[in-house]
């Protein structure tokens, strides 16, 4: 719900935010940032021009575009120069939001659905000192406590912003953690990843470290995921499970988000790093599976869970790119798999990094890109913002290969990696 003007005064009032923070993603992911002080506030009903073409929106001939903070977003924490006033912002041409931003997308393609989908998302990301992971603890027992002071002053932090934390961990690598908000609303869900890397940002620069969300910034080490948590409601009721088991509905998103992985990876694991995340043996997906409670697949559905917290597991999206066109093709896909009534497989029980004859996960970005190429989930402006991300990426590819020298199907992180992803 959105704050009216006096209620806002109040709240940043008494919570003494000094300046306003107005955010948004590119097509690219990259999150893009304007400060205001607080006694500027004016400025913010109106919104503000930003070149659209520098920020690979628009064309350079016409490349005037309106960022008009949404005000149902505002929270306030603590930035590096102090309290502020985090506010994400939609776009506009003109006097009409430009349809092909992704955060208007996936707000439409929430708002025509007959039923409501939460998304839970864990978050993984490693803290670093030095370049280095900053703790050689496994699970829950660093050595260094510097990382685990962060991580519960990461923790005290999010709740004083209203965002509910579900649960939070070490995570398998040394210096590896994993957050997971409460379910949200897709385009809640995606507002929030945004503040939480700039909550989680901000906090480790205090105790002297770095956060990463990069996909895969060790080689050898595993990589980081952001596991989307999925189920859908109606009247109350979860339509995909019922006493904690699947119904024919669950079978069927499901078998849609199976069916449209491999087009859509694009969306879901958009950078040249992301893909040497997807190798065997560090719980991401390689193969297009489903099992239950089992971690070497693409879709896990958690044991022992019941009623509203039942979900199906989305193990493939990563962090790296647009959360908002992420979102938007996991949904979009298991939605398809509802109307189409999809048949999914079998549930795998094996360690798929052990079996063969299913077919892959892309292996490169290149290969996600031609996959994309032919995808038939997405219209209208979702199709026009797909086919701008294809072109962009192919010349990220060629530059990758210029860049490095590297073979196409390398897993090695490279330096070229670390400078473009590092702190996306
Ligand atoms: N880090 C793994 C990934 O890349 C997930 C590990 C886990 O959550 N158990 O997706
Ligand atoms: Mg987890
Ligand atoms: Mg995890
Ligand atoms: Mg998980």
């Amino acid at each position: 719900e959105a704050l009216e003007p006096e209620e806002r005064e109040r709240l940043l009032s008494r919570s003494s935010a000094k300046y306003y923070s107005v955010v948004f993603q590119d097509l690219e992911g990259r999150l893009h940032e304007r400060i205001l002080r607080a006694t500027n506030a004016g400025e913010l009903e109106e919104g503000f021009r930003v070149d659209g073409y520098s920020v690979g929106l628009a064309n350079i001939e016409d490349s005037d575009l309106l960022v008009k903070p949404d005000f149902a977003t505002l929270r306030v924490y603590n930035s590096p120069f102090g309290r502020t006033a985090f506010l994400v912002g939609d776009i506009y041409y003109e006097s009409k939001p430009l349809p092909y931003h992704p955060r208007y997308i996936l707000k439409s393609v929430a708002e025509n659905l007959n039923f409501e989908v939460l998304v839970g998302f864990e978050v993984e990301f490693y803290l670093t000192r030095g370049g280095k992971p900053a703790d050689s603890g496994y699970y829950w027992s660093p050595i260094d406590n510097t990382a685990l002071h962060a991580i519960a002053e990461i923790l005290e932090e999010l709740s004083s912003t209203g965002v509910e934390v579900r649960s939070a961990h070490h995570e398998v690598g040394p210096g590896q953690y994993e957050v997971l908000p409460a379910p949200m609303s897709p385009v809640a869900a995606a507002d929030t990843l945004l503040l939480v890397k700039k909550a989680i940002w901000s906090v480790a620069a205090k105790y002297g470290l770095k956060a990463t969300f990069m996909p895969k910034p060790f080689t050898g080490l595993p990589g980081n995921g952001l596991h989307l948590h999925l189920s859908a409601h109606k009247n109350g009721r979860n339509i995909l499970s019922e006493d904690g088991q699947l119904r024919e509905e669950g079978l069927n998103f499901i078998a849609g988000l199976l069916a449209n992985a491999r087009t859509t990876a694009l969306l879901t694991n958009p950078t040249v790093n992301s893909y040497k995340r997807l190798v065997p043996g560090f719980e991401a997906p390689v193969l297009v599976a489903w099992g239950i409670g089992n971690r070497s697949v693409l879709v896990r559905v958690p044991r022992g869970l019941k009623g509203a917290s039942k979900t199906v597991e989305y193990r493939l999206p990563d962090s790296s790119g647009n959360i908002y066109l992420a979102l938007t093709a996991a949904i979009l896909a298991g939605v398809e798999g509802l109307e189409k009534r999809l048949k999914a497989p079998p549930p795998c029980s094996e360690n798929a990094y052990r079996l063969s004859g299913l077919e892959a996960i892309p292996r490169t970005l290149a290969e996600a890109v031609s996959l994309a190429r032919q995808a038939t989930l997405l219209s209208g402006d979702a199709r026009k913002a797909l086919e701008m991300l294809v072109a962009s990426k192919a010349e990220e590819w060629e530059n990758y290969l210029k860049a490095t020298g590297a073979s196409p199907d390398s897993t090695e992180v490279t330096e070229w990696e670390l400078e473009k992803y590092f702190d996306r």
